[in-house]
């Protein structure tokens, strides 16, 4: 009697364990299937490692790129091919975060019911967020830097703008040597995977921290000499700005005051405020995992959180999350995760997964995202001028980041517009494209121009 109750233990012990396994494997193919499907190894879905079905294409229906049995056909024009590289791919997978490799198994035709069942026909239709329209102007405006511009609307998630550069053909595909200056990181999606020095875009999170953190800092006044000594280093300004209020120094974006202002805060919650910004986080956007910004606000020289806090030193962003920050400024704190698909259809037009707009979290208090935006705006009143960006209603911070061995500074600007169409944030960056508010600014205006212009009317 012992004994057999001893069995049914273990076997119910046992039946537990492979119930459990297979709930566990379920919940695995519910959340991979896609991913699974998709490796290459898979010969229903890829011919000589080349997937065989599937159409790509911009919000409106523009066809990007188009696989009848492995032969991959792209746009007609080759400013389209060229703007769109890092988003759509290649058939081989050279940028991995594209269209083609990322989504093998939505453009497949893969599902969860019919498995890979009626794979290897026409595929499925690949609506993307990007406008080709905007993507073109934005990689013109671009011209030859180095760099990337980042258009998203803040409310649905949906990214309207996405070019990296540099870029080339996928029609025509250079032969590129490792070393050639001209296609350095041609690979990588700047958007998506890169981090740079933000440069004066960061002022935008002291800021926040100091409204937090100081109650009565925007009574308090600033003074600049031009250059500052705190703890060990010498903080220089870009000018010698005398007397400022908390607003005046972030309008003419003066390093001695911000750098005075971190060393008040302190690195510890310096870190602590940049983390709640989001500007660290590996966002998912629809699957593909942005590269995490990083700091190190662990110093205990002063000096070094001075310059962390001024957007310089070990600081390095990338250029997706300064987007969400500013999309979260704009909402008053919590904002939309970004997104790039739009929605997939079967070749009949059936809708086969539909795409959910999720919110962040909080990444910015709801009074501090009001006064940063206030700010900002007059950042354009009185300093930038209205007149470079007609008929926007923009807030903004420009960048002019040093990078040691460089001997021209990278370009940023990084903000929002108010549009009830178009409500989009922005983020913008030229490598070696100098100052701020010349070179960035005024392709995000260009951009941006194109974007209201393009954008859905209500
Ligand atoms: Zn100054």
């Amino acid at each position: 009697m012992k004994n057999i109750t001893r069995r049914t233990i273990v076997t119910f012990f046992l039946a537990a364990i492979l119930l459990a396994g297979t709930g566990f494997f379920v919940g695995k193919l519910f959340l991979n299937g896609d991913s699974w499907v998709s490796l290459s190894a898979n010969t229903h879905i890829y011919s000589g490692g080349v997937l065989k079905s599937g159409t790509v294409m911009d919000r409106d229906g523009e066809v990007l790129a188009a696989s009848n049995q492995g032969n991959w056909t792209f746009n007609d024009n080759v400013t389209t091919r060229r703007a769109l590289l890092h988003t759509v791919g290649t058939p081989r997978g050279v940028i991995s975060t594209g269209a083609i490799t990322k989504f093998a198994g939505k453009l497949a035709g893969y599902n969860l019911i019919t498995g890979a069942k009626h794979l290897g026909t026409a595929g499925n239709n690949l609506y993307l967020t990007v406008d080709a329209d905007i993507c073109r102007t934005a990689y013109k405006a671009l011209g030859n830097y180095k760099g990337t511009v980042g258009v998203y609307n803040y409310k649905t998630g949906e990214i309207v703008c996405l070019v990296s550069t540099p870029t080339f053909d996928p029609s025509n595909p250079p032969s590129i040597q490792e070393d050639d200056p001209n296609y350095e990181g041609v690979y990588v999606n700047r958007f998506l995977s890169s981090k740079f020095i933000p440069g004066s875009t960061f002022k935008l999170v002291t800021l926040y921290a100091a409204l937090e953190e100081i109650p009565d800092i925007q009574n308090r006044t600033f003074h600049c000499d031009g250059s500052v000594q705190i703890g060990d280093q010498i903080i220089t300004c870009t000018g010698v700005h005398g007397d400022l209020t908390l607003e005046q120094a972030l309008n003419v974006s003066c390093n001695c005051a911000f750098g005075q202002i971190a060393e008040m805060i302190g690195g510890k919650k310096l870190a602590k405020y940049t983390q709640a910004t989001g500007l660290t986080n590996n966002y998912s956007v629809n699957g593909i995992t942005t590269r995490a910004s990083s700091f190190n606000f662990d110093s205990k020289d002063s000096g070094d959180i001075a310059w962390a806090g001024v957007g310089q030193g070990k600081d390095l962003v990338n250029p997706c999350a300064m987007m969400v920050y500013m999309g979260a400024i704009a909402n008053g704190g919590k904002t939309a995760v970004p997104q790039i698909i739009s929605k997939v259809t079967l070749p009949g037009g059936l809708k086969t997964s539909i795409y959910l707009n999720k919110k962040t979290e909080p990444l910015i208090t709801e009074e501090a995202a009001g006064i940063v935006a206030q700010y900002m705006k007059s950042n354009v009143v009185n300093n930038y001028g209205e007149s470079r960006f007609p008929g926007l209603d923009i807030y903004g911070k420009t960048g002019t980041a040093q990078v040691d061995s460089a001997e021209v500074s990278n370009s940023w600007f990084a903000g929002f517009i108010r549009n009830e169409n178009a409500p989009y944030a922005f983020v913008v960056y030229a490598e070696g494209g100098g100052s701020g508010v010349s070179t960035a600014a005024a392709i995000a205006n260009t951009v941006l121009q194109s974007a209201v212009a393009n954008a859905p009317q209500e």
